[in-house]
């Protein structure tokens, strides 16, 4: 085992108040790939062909008034890009669920809607941008499982007739303001706050990290963020590999 990974074994060995801050580089373990690498979509009437741009890129397909106004599009791309039903936890997350059974771990805060670490076991989870496993009907809030979404034919419907939408976050939408401040609360008491697959550049991240008053700051992500210079220790390897071997005895 080399130095870093030691020196991680010991910080959470003496740590009872860890918590976790994760993004999309979680779940790539997982076969999930971040959206942000994904194409974004044609239009109806342009076809990809050539060298021709997508028409709307992800960032505005995931937005409110793109569901809103092109709903039926918007599950196109959401469903292709975006579900990944059969993906399954990872080392990371079942590394997680572990340390939080130990009683180390108070909580982990994910940017990730996949609901992967409740499947992996974790029990404290602060989903920031919500999750695909629930799914709400504009009209009447009835709740849906993903199994709905997924076997829709194009816009998902309740039985009221109303348009069923995923509780996830959508770019123009605010964050849901009591699960920003569990999550800025935990960091805030945290003794060691463990940082992994998140560039830290997409808000609210980079803020949240902000509140971190401790002096173990571990960052585990396989490229440069803007929080090197203040972490007290980088590992830029697999995130399942690091936390599964930090954990063996
Ligand atoms: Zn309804």
């Amino acid at each position: 085992m080399n130095a870093d990974l030691e020196k991680l074994k010991r910080i959470i060995a003496g740590s009872d108040n860890i918590v976790f801050f994760g993004g999309a580089g979680v779940s790539t373990e997982s076969g999930i790939p971040d959206f942000r690498s994904a194409d974004g979509l044609y239009s109806e009437s342009q076809a990809p062909r050539g060298s021709f741009e997508p028409a709307y890129p992800p960032e505005t397909i995931l937005s409110h008034s793109f569901f809103m106004s092109h709903t039926k599009e918007f599950y196109r791309f959401y469903k292709d890009k975006m579900l990944y039903p059969d993906a399954r936890p990872n080392d990371a997350h079942y590394a997680l669920a572990e340390l939080e059974k130990q009683g180390k771990l108070k909580a982990v805060i994910t940017q990730n809607v996949d609901g992967l670490h409740t499947v992996a076991g974790s029990v404290n989870v602060l989903e920031l941008h919500g999750t695909a496993l629930r799914n709400i009907c504009m009209t009447c809030n009835e709740c849906y499982p993903l199994e709905k979404i997924i076997t829709a034919e194009e816009i998902p419907q309740c039985s009221c007739g109303g348009i069923i939408k995923p509780d996830v976050v959508l770019y123009e939408e605010a964050l849901d303001p009591s699960v920003m401040t569990k999550a800025t609360k935990a960091i805030y008491n945290a003794d060691a706050l463990i940082v992994g697959g998140t560039s830290l550049n997409v808000y609210p991240a980079a803020g949240m990290i902000n509140h971190y008053r401790g002096n173990k700051l571990i960052l585990i992500n396989k490229s440069e963020t803007p929080y090197d210079r203040y972490a007290d220790l980088i590992i830029r390897e697999s995130i399942g590999l690091t936390l599964k071997t930090a954990l063996l005895r």
